[in-house]
Order: structure tokens, then C-alpha cells, then sequence
């Protein structure tokens, strides 16, 4: 282990890394979040999801003296802590409403002797009369506010007791409060700072480039089917999340899922709260379990090692995109992010805009949100500085690391589009600007059809102009000219498209139009064959598969999610390094002190038995 040397609470602070969380370093602005809170000083942190904000309160919580309280929104995402907390041998116990009240006695005795460290409480029950006063008695010595952009009314994770936490402040003037979020944007930030009274001095920042998320769009083809290719070929049989839009559709794709032997099971609202917990419950506990849901499902789910989140519908704005795909791969192992859209997402986004009441500065937001996240699709440069753009972060992030979104990897071909761009704007024209896309398509391909030629739009002059290309490739360029707000589609009939202003440069030849060539992913193959973990050899991919089984074992004895035992990323580096002592386990990142006392010659042994039974790499 490295020297610990230097500053007494930076020693103090590596000390309980190492030895409880078993971690060789801090990630960026964790030391310094951590010092600052030791210093009585508060912070605002906001960090991506998987970046790392639970050990920002956790080491001082561990360092403190007294409670450090930490309000959490949700029970699930409180009882996962509290258990990754304890198999770390950390004193930690949450106070919520599953709890019965033998249970709750428990903690309050616990919390009496003196011997809790962390304390998880609901903004309700913080806020119960007498509450705080009660917490008076065991000096609490730091208030960690979680997912705090629950206070912003910007969010759609809005929680009006949140608006009530200001309370903290005036009552315990003296105690530093963390508030900490994975939500970037400029008006969910001044309404946490305002709303807990911290100051703008109490900012850190953290990039929100997620280098290991491999970024891919595909334009929908056969969306089930280019999802279970995806499956198929990159992750089979790993922990997954697909999000689509409506309950329905979650359902059927579950189904179709497990029909094709994917072990696959739904999370939505219109289930059962006990058949939504079970299935949470699987997909925590189990190893290999694909979660269909709608966006209900997300928040609170710490699982690290969710290997791909797709989206079979285009995430509502960039915000979305963001926070559901960084679900992927929080234990900082290659994880995908792939998302499959098609021109029908734009129409009913649209739609479900103009059917809602919002007022007019929200309906902006919305349009704007929806323009964001059609650019990012159709975008032909990198993905990750795309996104990242959204946040006000300027970075060109593949280009030093090649191959990690798929426009970075492979990137598309642009070729000259003016004139096919022309052709589809006039086509519109001609034909009314009232008719759907698919329509204008058969004009421009001279498709004789019974509705092209009742409206006589077999006589036009822009009939049969677009033979050269294929419907797919006139699809993409009708989103690719709506990306850029060329086009605009009409909700009040039947979804009919006309042009816009901004397009009329291009129509007079005074603008060019660059157009991306969309490749149409190859249809799901058969194949059952799973990709390596990268960077391991055969042999260490049959030692990681072993591992990754005893800890099963382990866990379902304990009934503890697998990564409470050790993470993805600790097994790993076990499979690489082959320990053969407890002193050489304990050098491996996540592997503490107690997890070392109580795991450590079990784990040693698969690792020393995998060694002696000859394994081939054939
Ligand atoms: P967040 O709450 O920001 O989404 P977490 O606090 O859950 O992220 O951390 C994400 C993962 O990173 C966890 O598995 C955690 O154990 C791991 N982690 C955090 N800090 C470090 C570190 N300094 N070194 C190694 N792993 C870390």
C-alpha cells in the first residue's frame, strides 16, 4: 500500500480509503470535497452518475465525530447503502417507513449507545415533529442531502418536502451539509444552493464525460431485433436496462425477450408495488437479469455493474439521456449506451407536446429539449461531445481515445446532399405540405399508389425525381433535415410535414447540405457467442466466471446484492493477478480490511483450485 504521509486529515482520509473501502486513490474532487467538509465547510456536488458522490460523505461521516444524517429519497436506494456499508464493516442503518417498529427501536438503541456512524432518513421523517430534536441529543456532525435536485421544481424527480430542508441551516447552524446530484443544469443548480443556503463558493464540478460508456445510435430498422442482436453479439448473459415509452410496450418486449431465452422481466407503474419490488429485487440480487421498464425505473438502483442501457424510444432531452444512460457501467468498466430511433419517436414527442397543458415558456423548453436530443442522434461527430455540449462542457473526447462512440469508431460517411436535399424540400412543397413523410417518399420514388395518384400527385414534376436512392435512405434524410429544423411536422391534422424558413437558403443553392449515410444494423444474428471482458484471456475469463459464481453463492446465502461482496472490476483484477495470499488480496482495489477477513481465503481458493485444474484456452 502507498505511504501516508503528509496533511493529517489527507492521511487520515487515505487511511479509511484503503482500509475500509480497500481503494488505492481518490477520484477527481473527492480529497478535496472531503477536507472541506471536515473543516466544518458545506458543498454542492455534482458529479455523473457512478462518479463516485457516496464516499464524498461516507469517509467523513466514518472520520466524524457524531452522526452524519443522510437524506435520501427513496427506501430501495437507502437499504442498498446501508448493506454495501455493512459488509464494508461500517456502522450505518436507515430509519424509513418499511420498518416495523421492533426494527425502528433497534436503530434508535444503536443511535443511543453511540455506535451508529450513519443514520438514512426519508425528508419526511427528518421533518416529523420532534425529529430534529431528538437528533439534537447525538450531535450530528454533517447532513448528506442525496439526489438533491429533488428540491428543483426544473427536475421531474421533484419532491416538495425537499423545498423544506432549508430548515437545516437555521436549526443547526453550525453543521456542514453536503447536497449532492447528477443533474447538471444551471437552474436545478441555483434552486439546490438557494433552497439549502449554501453559497456559490461551495460548487465543485466534476466533468461529466463518461470515458467507459460506449455511445451508439442505430436508426430503427426492426427495433426488437436489432435489440436482441445487441444482446446477442455484446452482452449476453450480462445485467442490462432498456427503456421504452409506454407500459405496454415495456410488457411485450419483456415477453418477446424471455421468448428468445433472455432473462428478461418488466418494471412499470401499472404493476403491482410488490411484483415491481421482486423484479427490482431480481435484477439487484441476480447476475444476467435485462429490466424492460419505463423511466419509473432508474433512480435508486446503484447496481455498478449494469453492463448496457438501451433505449428502444428517444429519451425525452439530453438531461434524460444523460442520467438513464449513465446507469451503464458505474463501476467504471465498458458498458454501452445504445439508443434506436426512428422518425415515429420526433411525431409522437411532438405530439405528446401538443396534446399537454403546459404553458408556453415550458413548451420552448420541450421543443428545444426534443431538437437537442434529434441533433444528437443524427449528429455525425463524436456522441460524447455531443452530450457533453448540452452541459456547457467543451471537450472533443474520442479523439484520444478512438473507438469508443460510433461515429468516432466508424465514422460515417458525408457526402454532398444538397441536391437530394433539394429534391425532398420541393417534393413537400409540390405535394401541399400537408402530407406525411412515407407519402412525399412514394411521390419521390414514383411509387403509383392508390393515394398518390387520387391526389394527382403521380402528375407533379417532382414525381419519380428521387429514384437513385431507397426509402430507407430518403427516411434518413427527412430526419436528418428535421434535425436541422428544416422541416417541421404538423400535429394539429395527421402529422403532415411542411418547410421552415430555415430551409430556404438551401432550396435557393446558396447553402449546402452535408448528409450522413446511416448504416441499417445488420439484423440480430443467431450467434450465442459472448464477447471477452476486455482485457482478459481466455483462461482469465474462466476464472472470472468462477469467481463471479462463488460470490453468487456468497450472496444468496446473505441475501445481499452480488457487488455488495466485491465489484466487477475487484474480480477482474483477481482474474489478472492471480493473488495466492491474503497480503497480495489485499492490495487489490475493493477489497478492505473486513471484506478481506471474512471473503478472503474463499476467494483465494477458487483462484488456487481454477489454477490446478488445467484449464485450456481453446
Ligand atoms: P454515484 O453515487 O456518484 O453514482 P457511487 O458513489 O455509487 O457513485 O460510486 C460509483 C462506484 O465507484 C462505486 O462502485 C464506488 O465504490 C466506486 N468508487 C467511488 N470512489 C472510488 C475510488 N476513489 N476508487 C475506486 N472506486 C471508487
Amino acid at each position: 500500500m502507498s505511504t501516508r504521509g503528509g496533511d493529517p486529515v489527507q492521511s487520515r482520509a487515505t487511511e479509511v480509503l484503503q482500509d475500509v473501502f480497500g481503494f488505492d486513490g481518490f477520484r477527481t474532487d473527492q480529497e478535496q470535497i472531503i477536507e472541506r467538509l471536515l473543516s466544518g465547510r458545506d458543498a454542492l456536488v455534482l458529479m455523473p452518475t457512478g462518479g463516485g458522490k457516496s464516499l464524498c460523505y461516507q469517509i467523513p461521516a466514518l472520520l466524524g465525530n457524531g452522526i452524519t444524517v443522510v437524506v435520501s429519497p427513496l427506501i430501495a436506494l437507502m437499504q442498498d447503502q446501508v448493506e454495501a456499508l455493512t459488509q464494508a464493516g461500517v456502522s450505518a442503518a436507515a430509519l424509513n417507513s418499511s420498518m416495523d417498529p421492533q426494527q425502528k427501536k433497534v436503530v434508535w438503541n444503536r443511535l443511543r449507545s453511540g455506535q451508529l456512524k450513519l443514520l438514512y432518513v426519508a425528508p419526511e421523517r427528518l421533518l416529523l415533529d420532534g425529529f430534529l430534536d431528538e437528533l439534537d441529543h447525538f450531535q450530528p456532525c454533517l447532513f448528506a442531502i442525496d439526489e438533491a435536485h429533488c428540491i428543483s421544481q426544473w427536475g421531474h424527480d421533484f419532491r416538495p418536502e425537499y423545498q423544506r430542508l432549508g430548515i437545516l441551516r437555521s436549526r443547526f447552524p453550525d453543521v456542514p451539509i453536503v447536497a449532492l446530484t447528477a443533474t447538471a443544469d444551471v437552474p436545478t443548480r441555483c434552486d439546490i444552493l438557494k433552497g439549502l443556503g449554501l453559497s456559490d463558493d461551495d460548487l465543485f464540478i466534476s466533468s461529466f464525460d463518461r470515458p467507459n460508456i460506449r455511445y451508439r445510435v442505430v436508426p430503427k430498422d426492426q427495433p426488437r431485433r436489432q435489440l436482441l442482436g445487441m444482446i446477442r453479439e455484446r452482452h449476453a448473459g450480462e445485467a442490462g436496462i432498456v427503456y421504452c415509452s409506454s407500459k405496454k410496450k415495456v410488457d411485450d418486449t419483456a415477453e418477446w425477450l424471455r421468448g428468445e431465452g433472455v432473462r428478461a422481466v418488466p418494471y412499470h407503474a401499472g404493476m403491482s408495488s410488490q411484483q415491481r419490488a421482486l423484479n427490482q429485487q431480481l435484477f439487484v440480487r441476480e447476475e444476467g437479469i435485462v429490466v424492460v421498464a419505463t423511466i419509473a425505473f432508474g433512480m435508486g438502483i446503484d447496481k455498478p455493474n449494469v453492463r448496457f442501457v438501451a433505449h428502444l424510444d428517444m429519451p425525452a432531452s439530453p438531461q434524460h439521456y444523460s442520467q438513464e444512460s449513465g446507469r451503464a457501467g458505474r463501476d467504471g468498466l465498458p458498458a454501452e449506451a445504445w439508443l434506436c430511433y426512428g422518425w415515429s419517436d420526433v411525431v409522437l414527442a411532438q405530439r405528446r407536446l401538443a396534446d399537454s397543458d403546459l404553458n408556453m415558456t415550458q413548451r420552448r423548453i420541450r421543443h428545444h429539449q426534443i431538437d437537442a436530443m434529434l441533433g444528437y442522434c443524427e449528429s455525425a461527430s463524436c456522441r460524447r461531445s455531443t452530450l457533453l455540449g448540452f452541459f456547457g462542457e467543451e471537450k472533443t473526447v474520442c479523439s484520444d481515445e478512438p473507438g469508443l462512440c460510433d461515429n468516432c469508431a466508424k465514422p460515417p460517411e458525408v457526402m454532398d446532399g444538397s441536391v437530394l436535399a433539394q429534391k425532398a424540400l420541393s417534393a413537400v412543397v409540390r405535394t401541399g405540405q400537408r402530407f406525411g413523410k412515407a407519402h412525399v417518399i412514394d411521390v419521390l420514388r414514383g411509387v403509383a399508389n392508390q393515394k398518390v395518384t387520387r391526389f394527382g400527385h403521380d402528375r407533379l414534376s417532382v414525381y419519380g425525381i428521387g429514384t437513385e436512392l431507397e426509402g430507407q435512405a430518403w427516411h434518413s434524410i427527412f430526419r436528418q433535415l428535421a434535425s436541422r429544423g428544416m422541416i417541421q411536422i404538423d400535429l394539429e391534422g395527421h402529422g403532415g410535414i411542411s418547410v421552415t424558413a430555415s430551409s430556404k437558403a438551401l432550396l435557393r443553392g446558396e447553402e449546402q447540405f452535408g448528409f450522413r449515410q446511416d448504416v441499417i444494423a445488420k439484423k440480430a444474428t443467431r450467434s450465442r457467442k459472448k464477447k471477452k471482458l476486455d482485457g482478459l484471456d481466455a483462461v482469465q475469463s474462466s476464472l472470472f466466471e468462477q469467481l463471479r459464481q462463488y460470490r453468487l453463492e456468497i450472496s444468496r446465502q446473505l441475501e445481499v446484492p452480488p457487488y455488495t461482496i466485491f465489484h466487477d472490476s475487484t474480480l477482474v483484477e483477481m482474474s489478472q493477478l492471480r493473488p495466492q495470499t491474503l497480503n497480495q488480496l489485499s492490495s487489490i482495489s475493493g477489497v478492505g480490511q473486513k471484506k478481506l477477513e471474512k471473503w478472503g481465503n474463499g476467494f483465494l481458493e477458487v483462484i488456487t483450485s481454477h489454477g490446478s485444474s488445467g484449464v485450456t484456452t481453446s
